[in-house]
């Protein structure tokens, strides 16, 4: 778990900033969402045969007995929301939401406990032409970035009824090399062989790549389906490429899935990952109603972001107030409140603390201001303040305290 520091959180403000625009920009409205849920709620819908569920929550009892769980992503939550609230009944909604999650992982680079993911959904629609929008929705973030390490995958994972075939094909494969499976693929044999393709042990590396895939095993609606995606990808010119071993972590997808992978970030690769998940509000005792989404990890947003070459962006102080005598702080205290009532967006710096005009200068300097302000007591007297430029050679000017605003806004414009 991380503590976000200074140094980065403009960063961070910025890249979610720019998200939200983007979504926003696409129709999709913010809901915000409790970080504790009931843990059936998770077991129910992540699957209780899932890496997250058997070993990743955070589970307590409270003090009434009831157990329990900080979640672990945003999905099963904005469908219990929506359901308790009604906002499933004869309506579509595209909803977006971000903070943390929390998952009890081996902590590593790009792989922690507390990390925060954004996350948008777009609930009561059923058509591949959702997930291509949302799909070139992520698209052009990376692209308004100026990230492009990125590239992006697809498969379907058909529906419910027509992977039992394919599940069929998998245990009898899998069964074919069982001394070869790990432990976890073993017990998962029986209760959910799909989740052996999603192993992330190398050994069983070549096992999965050898195993039949689901592809193969389309049902005609979903191949119609993912044929709709693909032409809707090519006609907005978004790039992919069908990766049919990509399964997803969680029980609940049908149909389109997708991450959006990079190398620049070591083995943590998955930036931006989603897809359909038709029968969730069905499985969690609403009426059958389609959804698609997709959650970004924030912490590789900024590391990829970093990676590219992404600058942060700076907001340096524009104005340092100094002053120096007697009976100067009330004045000066009184126009850094002026100058942030008249001038929209100024970054006005109050020094604090008094100080030598010498050590005053010192820490002006350090704010990164472009203007110091000097209110001394011969200012004070003559009704003036002097304007110091602190970025350039330029002389300090006198300036009438009635036109200091003026004076400013035409020098920071
Ligand atoms: P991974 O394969 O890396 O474990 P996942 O399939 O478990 O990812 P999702 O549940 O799909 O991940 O979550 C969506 C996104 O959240 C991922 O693409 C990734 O960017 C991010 N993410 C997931 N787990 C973590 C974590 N422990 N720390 C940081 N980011 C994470
Ligand atoms: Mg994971």
């Amino acid at each position: 778990m991380n503590d976000i520091l200074p140094e980065i959180s403009a960063t961070w403000r910025y890249l979610e900033t720019t998200v939200q625009e983007i979504v926003q920009s696409y129709g999709y409205s913010e809901i915000r969402l409790p970080l504790l849920e009931h843990t059936d709620l998770f077991k129910r819908s992540i699957g209780e045969v899932t890496d997250i569920v058997e070993k990743e929550m955070y589970t307590f009892l409270d003090r009434n007995g009831e157990s329990l769980t900080l979640r672990p992503e945003a999905t099963a939550g904005m469908v219990r929301a929506g359901m308790t609230n009604g906002l499933f009944h004869n309506q579509k909604q595209k909803l977006w939401t971000s903070g943390p999650m929390f998952r009890y992982e081996k902590p590593q680079q790009g792989r922690y406990r507390q990390f925060h993911q954004f996350d948008v959904e777009a609930v009561g629609y059923d058509g591949p032409d959702v997930d291509a929008e949302l799909i070139t929705m992520s698209a052009r973030m990376w692209q308004r970035l100026g990230i492009s390490k990125i590239a992006l995958q697809i498969n379907s994972l058909g529906t419910p009824n027509g992977r039992r075939n394919y599940r069929e094909a998998l245990v009898k494969y899998f069964s074919g090399v069982k001394n070869a499976l790990d432990e976890d693929s073993i017990r998962r044999l029986e209760q959910n062989p799909l989740r052996i393709l999603d192993s992330k042990n190398p050994d069983m590396r070549s096992i999965i790549e050898a195993a039949p895939i689901m592809l193969d095993y389309l049902d005609e609606e979903s191949a119609h389906h993912f044929d709709g995606l693909k032409a809707l990808l090519d006609a907005a010119g978004v790039s992919y490429t069908v990766n049919p071993r990509l399964v997803r972590g969680l029980d609940y997808y049908s149909r389109t899935v997708f991450e959006w992978v990079t190398d620049a970030l070591g083995s943590q690769g998955a930036v931006c990952s989603g897809g359909r998940y038709d029968g969730l509000v069905e499985k969690l005792g609403g009426r059958a109603t389609p959804a698609v989404g997709w959650a970004m990890g924030i912490e590789r947003f900024v590391a990829l972001y970093g990676a590219c070459g992404g600058e942060s962006p700076t907001s340096d102080v524009d104005v340092y107030v100094a002053a120096l005598g007697d009976g100067t702080l009330e004045r000066a205290f009184a126009l850094a409140e002026e100058l942030r009532n008249s001038i929209k967006g100024i970054q006005v710096e109050l020094n604090l603390g008094s100080g030598s005009f010498k050590s005053q200068m010192k820490r002006a300097d350090k704010s990164g201001a472009r203007y110091a302000l000097i209110l001394g007591e011969q200012e004070l007297a003559d009704g003036c303040v002097g304007v110091k430029p602190m970025r350039s050679a330029d002389d300090q000017v006198s300036v009438a305290l009635d036109e200091l605003v003026a004076t400013l806004a035409r020098k920071l414009s």
